[in-house]
C-alpha cells in the first residue's frame, strides 16, 4: 500500500468532494465503460465493498450500469474474462488501475480503443 491509499475519501471528504472524485475517474476513461467501453454511467468497485473494498481511485473505476450490476459481488478479473467482450489489454488497464498506475491504463484503454480522443491533459502528460 503506497500512503496516498491511506486517504478514504468516503470518510474524511464532503460530499462534494466525492462528487468530484467520482466525476474524475469518469473523466479518465472519458466517461467510458473499463470494462466494455459503453457510456459510464456509475463507479464500480473492483474489490466489492462487502469484501472490504475501499473507495479510493485504485479500487473504483468507471463502468457502465450493466457491467456493475452483472458483475455484482464476482471477483473483477475472473468476471471479465469471461464476458464476450472481453479484451486482454482492457483487463490490463484495470491491472494497472488497480496497481494505482493510472498513465498506463489509460494508455492501455486507449489502446484498445483507438478512435477514443486524446485528452488535452494526458497529452502534456
Ligand atoms: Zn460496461
Amino acid at each position: 500500500m503506497h500512503s496516498r491509499d491511506a486517504v478514504f475519501l468516503e470518510d474524511l471528504c464532503p460530499k462534494l468532494r466525492v462528487r468530484r472524485w467520482r466525476q474524475s475517474l469518469h473523466t479518465f476513461t472519458h466517461k467510458t465503460c473499463i470494462y466494455c467501453g459503453k457510456p459510464s454511467e456509475s463507479i464500480d468497485h473492483v474489490l466489492p465493498q462487502s469484501r472490504g473494498g475501499l473507495s479510493v481511485t485504485e479500487n473504483c473505476v468507471p463502468a457502465c450500469l450493466a457491467c456493475n450490476g452483472r458483475k455484482s459481488d464476482a471477483d473483477a478479473f475472473e468476471w471479465y474474462r469471461r464476458q464476450r467482450f472481453y479484451d486482454p489489454r482492457r483487463a490490463m488497464a484495470i491491472r494497472a488501475w488497480t496497481d494505482g498506475d493510472l498513465r498506463l491504463a489509460l494508455r492501455l484503454l486507449q489502446w484498445a480503443s483507438p478512435a477514443q480522443a486524446v485528452s488535452p491533459a494526458m497529452q502534456a502528460a
